[in-house]
């Protein structure tokens, strides 16, 4: 995978930004601010009490 900015070759896992790969520097440097990788938010895995368990076990 190479850097789609600079060219370089990139050892760690890419950055994607609209459909290209970045290394972290790069990807800083476009964004502005460091972009987040793959980080899992569990703001929206708030729990809905309305809402059936997905997981449960049918017994039958
Ligand atoms: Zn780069």
């Amino acid at each position: 995978m190479i850097c789609a900015r600079c060219h370089r070759a990139l050892v760690r896992d890419p950055i994607y930004l609209s459909g290209s790969a970045y290394g972290p520097r790069c990807a800083t440097a476009i964004t502005g601010s460091k972009p987040r990788r793959g980080r899992i938010t569990t703001a929206l895995r708030a729990a809905d009490g309305r809402q059936h368990e997905l997981f449960a076990e049918e017994t039958s």
